[in-house]
């Protein structure tokens, strides 16, 4: 598909690690410059929230490692990750680094990156389209609307000891941006909407819960920030979820039924 193109990409050089983002599920979201990587590299290292279908775009022989976390099952350290990494590059491998969304956001694609600068490894970034602006659009939520929101927060719910992060300002945070996007949310939510209460926004301002993505198994659930409790119990909202909170939210009752979908739509490889 790539050797159509009126102009070139990259080509992968043996002994390279690239960094790349794989999207949010929808394999239609891939990016030219991810299929380009999977039809070239040897060895893909892929992320627990990487989408399967896009696996089988890899080239015949090429080695899939799945290199991902899963809560409560042993996976790979992000150490193991990074020596793993390091040590097929130094093997003459091209080594592809596959990560759900944007290996920028919430990726430890940076981590990544200046792991392989130190030891000396040549690599290159390719970013992907994130869940955080993916996962609203599918579910009819424009993250910015000119008359609601002139800035929107991306946040994490999760510090990497697993707590709601410590250095967080919720007042601040509440008075920052009309709309709140916030990944890893789903752990810590009850106190997640309890700061945000006390810190200034209001209990009916409505929230969407976008879980699974722009895959076939998306789940969207519209509700308050201070009906947030009751919602979880009567849905059984499940991980991975993106949690939005503000006005633009309310756009979905219009925008989400007239998207016009069809069989093509949430398709698997
Ligand atoms: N780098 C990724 C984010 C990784 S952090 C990106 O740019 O999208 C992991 C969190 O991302 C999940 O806990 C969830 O909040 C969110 N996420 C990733 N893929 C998702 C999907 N398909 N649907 C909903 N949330 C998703």
């Amino acid at each position: 598909m790539t050797a159509d193109l009126p102009f070139k990409l990259p080509q992968f050089i043996a002994g390279h690690v690239w960094l790349v983002g794989a999207g949010p599920g929808d394999p239609g979201l891939l990016t030219l410059h991810c299929v380009n990587a999977l039809k070239q590299a040897d060895h893909i290292l892929y992320d627990a929230l990487v989408d399967h279908s896009c696996l089988k775009l890899a080239k015949q022989g090429a080695v899939l490692e799945f290199a991902g976390k899963r809560g409560g099952k042993p996976s790979l350290k992000q150490q193991e990750i990074t020596e793993r990494m390091i040590c097929l590059a130094r093997e003459g491998k091209r080594v592809l680094r596959l990560k759900g969304g944007d290996p920028f956001v919430f990726g430890r694609g940076g981590e990544e990156a200046l792991a392989l600068i130190e030891a000396h490894i040549p690599f290159r970034v390719f970013p992907g389209i994130t869940a955080g602006i993916a996962g609203p659009a599918y579910a009819g939520i424009p993250v910015t609307h000119r008359s609601v929101n002139h800035s929107v927060l991306f946040l994490t719910g999760h510090d990497a000891d697993g707590t709601v992060p410590k250095s967080f300002d919720w007042k601040a945070i509440s008075r920052a941006a009309p709309v709140l996007v916030f990944y890893m949310a789903m752990k810590h939510i009850d106190e997640i909407a309890d700061d945000l209460m006390k810190g200034g926004r209001k209990n009916d301002e409505p929230v969407m819960f976008i879980t699974h993505a722009t895959t076939s198994n998306q789940r969207i659930y519209k509700t308050e920030l201070g009906r947030i409790k009751q919602a979880i119990k009567e849905h059984d909202i499940e991980p991975p979820t993106i949690v939005v909170v503000g006005k633009v939210v309310s756009l979905s009752d219009k925008l989400a039924p007239n998207i016009v979908t069809d069989e093509l739509d949430n398709r698997s490889l």
